[in-house]
């Protein structure tokens, strides 16, 4: 889908704004366009809304009437299924708590932008959508039930992508990350959004993981033979730290292979990195005796301070990509990663961009000391055949 398709709700209450952005969609191509002043309005535009469905709201977050806040509520109250990007004037805070609450009531949230609006970021942010909702598919708005992602698992549908990460001073390829996809039969190659939560929540996470690993040993395997020796990181989710067994089949699976623990790091999310869960607490030490590297994923949006990050024997900080965004012209994702990066210094960890899809971002983050990047700008995600190849020709450089 290319975004001149996106249909799309914008929610403001003031009109000049309101004016404003859909100026610049229009001037984008959209034709799709709808807009309207308050949150209440907007819940009727998308109840009512038959065919074709709104793709993404735009939505402010200081309304009078229903708030975005409130509009965010009830827009997973009635599961109402649409992507979401919220704006505000008030500030990157601001954005920030309502961008955790939304993921916290489960909303699509594309992403956040603050006034006033650059038409570049927004179009980024579509872009982004379009590029997940394709190709030739529409699974942005497909839902799968449980049970036709357990079937498609034990029928082997899934499989493992695997992303580069370079060091950003070498350039030298260090390492890649393993990302779930579904080969969909009918719908194509199907993107984590869409099965990871339900597999969590239902627990049938480990599943997929232990594939997930099963499928970074062998890359790791094939590489090694050649010549090739790069880590391969594995993303751990939540939930999975609450089953204390689970670091030991980890670690008979890749004993098995025989190989190094300290070649597959393991990626926690921020917020599951610092819980106060004892589960979870003995999971993580025991990766750690395990020799497994630990890293904190999508840092900067947990909100961790300095005595939780040093309660774990961490060793990689991956910096969250909503901060590499546009962090050349907001000054407060600047100080985000600056920071970020002199935390990281100091607890001794390895820092890793997410998100990096600019030259001048990683001149920036190279600049600025940070270790390594990962992002379209290098590659986008690629199965084990093409990353295969794409090592041996990255090794020549
Ligand atoms: P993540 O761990 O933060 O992974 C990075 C995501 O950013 C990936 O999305 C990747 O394709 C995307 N990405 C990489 N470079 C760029 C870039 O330059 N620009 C933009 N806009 N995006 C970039 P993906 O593959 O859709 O994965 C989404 C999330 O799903 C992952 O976020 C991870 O949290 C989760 N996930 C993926 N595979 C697994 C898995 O096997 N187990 C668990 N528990 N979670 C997984
Ligand atoms: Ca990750
Ligand atoms: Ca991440």
């Amino acid at each position: 889908m290319n975004i001149q398709q996106l249909n799309i709700l914008v929610v403001e209450d003031d009109e000049f704004e309101r004016g404003m952005i859909t100026h610049s969609l229009r001037s984008m191509g959209i034709v799709l366009l709808h807009a309207v002043a308050d949150g209440k309005q907007a819940l009727d535009e998308l109840r009512q809304a038959a065919a074709p469905p709104y793709h993404i709201v735009i939505c402010d977050l200081n309304m009078p009437e229903m708030d975005g806040l409130e509009f965010l509520r009830r827009l997973s109250q009635e599961q109402i299924d649409v992507a979401v990007i919220i704006i505000s004037a008030l500030g990157n805070k601001l954005l920030i708590s309502a961008e955790r609450m939304a993921k916290m009531y489960g909303i699509n949230l594309l992403g956040r932008v603050e006034k006033p609006l650059l038409p570049e970021r927004l179009r980024k942010l579509l872009n982004q959508f379009s590029h997940f909702s394709s190709p030739n598919n529409n699974t942005a708005d497909k839902h799968y039930a449980l049970t036709e992602i357990l079937e498609a698992l034990e029928a082997h549908q899934f499989s493992a992508f695997f992303q580069p990460k370079l060091d950003l001073m070498t350039g030298r390829l260090i390492g890649a990350e393993a990302l779930a996809r579904w080969l969909h039969p009918d719908d194509g190659i199907i993107g984590p959004y869409a099965f990871i939560p339900a597999l969590e929540q239902n627990n049938c996470i480990e599943t997929l993981t232990l594939f997930m690993l099963a499928q970074s040993i062998e890359l790791y395997s094939l590489l090694h033979e050649i010549g090739i020796d790069i880590s391969v990181s594995i993303n751990i989710a939540p939930v999975l730290l609450d089953n204390v067994s689970l670091p030991n089949k980890i670690w008979q699976q890749v004993m098995h292979a025989a190989i190094d623990p300290r070649c597959f790091i393991l990626e926690i999310t921020e917020s599951a990195a610092v819980s106060n869960n004892a589960h979870a607490m003995e999971s993580l030490a025991r990766l750690c005796m395990y020799g497994f590297p630990l890293s904190i994923d999508d840092f900067g949006t947990g909100y961790s301070n300095i005595q939780q990050l040093t309660r774990i024997a961490f060793s990689e900080l991956k910096i969250d990509q909503s901060f590499i965004g546009d962090f050349l012209d907001n000054e407060s994702q600047n100080i985000a990663i600056t920071s970020s990066l002199e935390l990281a210094r100091k607890l001794k960890l390895t820092t890793v961009a997410e998100g990096v899809e600019t030259e001048q971002q990683w001149e920036a983050l190279k600049a600025l000391g940070c270790d390594a990047a990962q992002g379209f700008l290098i590659a986008r995600p690629m199965d084990q055949k093409e990353f295969f190849r794409y090592a041996q020709t990255i090794d020549k450089h």
